[in-house]
């Protein structure tokens, strides 16, 4: 029997146009998440956690894409909060989560194996990308909206709003009967 909540994640993280400056990697600063119910077919809550780097800063190259600015992610929690926010307020060990291809499961995997912070999620993982392509190619979130005729609500790039998106095409796999969530 599939669950009936279902974590929706979309995680943004500082970038740069190429390879990062000297000393500085990849982190992630924030945190979209929608929680899809499965059976309503309806997007219950959608939440938002910025979360302050450790190592790296945020480019202007990265303000452009995200609209996230320093001053604004110096304001958030560390890593190690924002996933135990995971776990406590949103279920993250219990829940299956998805999210659009496999980047945003990768970034929490590297980033927890670099700081030495637990893993927040369960086992239970989907990556919607590629269930949305089936045996076909598989296109970005915005291009999946257009094919779709879904709108593109809020700001591509923004985490809570790149989830908020991703589960609308979540909802629509599951009313088209060709969602296959673990
Ligand atoms: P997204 O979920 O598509 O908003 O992207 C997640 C993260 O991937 C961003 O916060 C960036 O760290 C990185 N990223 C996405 N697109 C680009 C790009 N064109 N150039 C560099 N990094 C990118
Ligand atoms: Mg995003």
């Amino acid at each position: 029997m599939t669950a009936r909540l279902v974590n929706v994640v979309d995680v943004e993280a500082t970038c740069w146009p190429g390879s990062p400056p000297p000393g500085q990697v990849s982190e992630i600063i924030e945190i979209g998440l929608t929680v899809v119910d499965l059976v309503a077919r309806e997007r219950v809550a959608k939440h938002r956690i910025l979360v302050r780097p450790r190592v790296s800063s945020v480019s202007e190259f990265c303000t452009s894409l995200t609209g996230l600015t320093q001053s604004e992610v110096d304001g958030g929690v560390s890593f190690a909060d924002a996933c135990a926010r995971l776990v406590d307020e949103h279920e993250a060990r219990k829940r299956g989560w998805a999210s659009w291809g496999d980047y945003d499961r990768k970034q929490f995997t590297r980033q927890c194996a670099a700081t030495g912070v637990d893993y927040p999620f369960g086992a239970r993982h989907t990556n919607a990308k590629a269930v949305f392509a089936g045996d076909g190619r598989q296109v970005g979130m915005a291009r999946a909206l257009e094919i779709t005729g879904l709108p593109l609500e809020g700001r591509h790039h923004r985490g809570d709003d790149d989830s908020w998106n991703i589960a609308a095409l979540v909802l629509l796999m599951v009313e088209r009967g060709s969602w296959r969530g673990v």
